[in-house]
């Protein structure tokens, strides 16, 4: 199975594809995650995209379409994967046409934007696991401290206000037409985003016939 996540910052196409990766036994291919880990070990590719990232914008396709290319080698993905927040733009999804990467499904996630800023305003991160928490919907055991790795939880610097602004404003422009490239192509599949997480979960097996 190769299924594409599409949905706008904050949708919980992460929370929903670490669902899938278990039912699916595939990996999740993160492009926000790689690009991080990537920030984190100051990597060229980190050198690169951490202007982009901090400021809400999208990182250059050429950099995304590389990172991604060398991922699809790894032994892991025989089976197929999960893209979380790739493609971005029509040029990334032309990309991975042109590699011969056939993608069975694409699943929108559906969220207004009101919803997605006050979740992105809420969420927490772990800087070390990467763990994801929300001040209201998901908290930690304790206030501020990660569960998994004991580590104090930050607001990651695109989660501030003015940068989710600025990310919804990419997401609308950049990636929402990928909606119609999809379902121009009959793959795409979509569920609403504004259920608590089970039964968005429930929906989202439903809709991929799982
Ligand atoms: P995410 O964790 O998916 O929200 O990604 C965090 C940031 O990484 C985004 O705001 C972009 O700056 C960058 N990014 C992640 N994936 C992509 C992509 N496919 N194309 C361009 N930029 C990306």
């Amino acid at each position: 199975m190769r299924l594409i996540l599409l949905g706008p910052p904050g949708a919980g196409k992460g929370t929903q594809a670490e669902v899938l990766v278990e039912k699916l036994n595939v990996p999740q291919i993160s492009t926000g995650d790689i690009l991080r880990a990537a920030v984190k070990k100051g990597t060229p590719v980190g050198l690169k995209a951490k202007a982009f990232m901090d400021a809400g914008d999208l990182v250059p396709d050429d950099v995304i379409i590389g990172v991604v290319k060398e991922r699809l080698t790894a032994d892991d993905c025989k089976n197929g994967y999960i893209f979380d927040g790739m493609p971005r733009t029509i040029a990334q999804a032309e990309a991975i046409d042109e590699q011969g990467v056939v993608i069975d499904m694409v699943l929108s996630i559906e969220v207004p934007d009101d919803i997605i800023i006050k979740r992105l305003g809420g969420r927490r991160t772990c800087p070390e696991c990467g763990i994801i928490y929300h001040i209201e919907t998901k908290k930690p055991a304790k206030e501020g401290i990660c569960d998994g790795c004991g580590a104090a939880l930050i607001i990651r610097k695109d989660d501030e206000a003015e940068t989710i602004l600025n990310r919804l404003e990419t997401y609308h422009k950049e990636t929402e037409p990928l909606i119609d490239y999809y379902r121009k192509q009959g793959k795409l599949r979509e569920v609403g985003g504004e259920f608590n997480i089970a039964s968005q979960t429930a929906e989202v097996f439903k809709v991929l016939g799982l």
